[in-house]
């Protein structure tokens, strides 16, 4: 489908029976190159590369936000499948796609049976891999080119990548996630452990300085706000969210289970996605961020 007549089709990879529209594969179509942003889970890979069958595209790029499992669990598969695709990673992240063990077993151990839901990735040939550093561009044809940003914060090895000349944002999980359920749009921080604020709010301002059109996070889609209105808002509830953590905290309440339970009373979008997100929304988006949260503020004590 193509929205708001960008170049940009959106593949939903959320994993059939959890949900619909809550995990994106963007297939950017440039005037000679394609890429494609995000893999998916590699549950979801079959879903994503019938789509592309059906397109009639083989990406000439496949570039990965980072290499958690619902963004990056698929680029062994597709590697197999488009042996000519460049796979595009941090820096950080290229050995996990190489050997993707140890971000397995990390994985089953922060997300449990959703890790599992997510299936387990394969290795990424290293011929096929490409580090991207800061600043790097993928030329696309004509005046359309892909610039990529390194934006740690969420993770040490997240990037975002500016589609130009139409200045889409994809942020991956660096700017929150913004998803639809029943028609009302939920907007949240995804800080995972091991969260590092300033360097989310660094990246955030980077970000910012790109003066994108618009924010497309990997969860879900294009949002409808004005780029830089989106950033702002993200870290003023960023700001607000780790300000009802720290108090919680400091009363005592240091598990992260029982932050979880009890930040709905004081954040209305902790209440939305309790109660209308499911599992997905719930343990990979809604959880992991009050964990990361928390964590941050108990490590602090320390
Ligand atoms: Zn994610």
């Amino acid at each position: 489908m193509i929205r708001d007549s960008y170049p940009v089709i959106i593949i939903d990879v959320t994993p059939r029976d959890y949900g619909r529209e809550l995990i994106a594969s963007y297939l950017v179509i440039g005037s000679e190159k394609t890429a494609l942003i995000e893999t998916g889970p590699a549950s979801s890979s079959e879903t994503l590369i019938s789509r592309l069958d059906e397109l009639g595209i083989e990406p000439d790029y496949i570039v990965v936000t980072h290499i958690h499992l619902d963004h990056g669990g698929a680029a062994g598969q597709l590697a197999k499948r488009y042996p000519q695709a460049k796979i595009i990673v941090h820096p950080r992240g290229y050995k996990h796609l190489a050997n993707p063990a140890k971000l397995w077993q990390a994985s089953q151990q922060v997300l449990g049976e959703v890790a599992i839901l997510y299936g387990e990735p394969i290795p990424v040939p290293e011929k096929q891999l490409h580090p991207a550093e800061d600043g790097e561009i993928i030329e696309l044809g004509g005046d359309q080119r892909l610039y990529i940003q390194h934006t740690p914060g969420h993770a040490s090895h997240h990037m975002s990548i500016l589609f130009e000349p139409h200045r889409l944002l994809f942020t991956g999980d660096a700017a929150g996630v913004s998803f639809l359920v029943d028609g009302m749009r939920i907007r949240l921080p995804t800080t995972p452990p091991p969260f590092k604020p300033e360097l989310y709010i660094e990246s955030l301002e980077k970000m910012k300085k790109l003066n994108p059109s618009k924010i497309v996070p990997t969860h879900y889609g294009i949002d409808p706000l004005p780029g830089t209105e989106y950033l702002d808002r993200h870290k003023h509830q960023l700001e607000k969210w780790l300000g009802a953590v720290q108090k919680l905290v400091e009363k005592g309440v240091s598990d992260p289970s029982q932050v979880a339970e009890k930040l709905p009373e004081y954040l209305d979008e902790a209440r939305d996605v309790v109660e209308k997100g499911g599992k997905i929304a719930y343990v990979s988006f809604y959880y992991s961020t009050v964990w990361g949260m928390v964590d941050y503020f108990v490590r602090g004590k320390q």
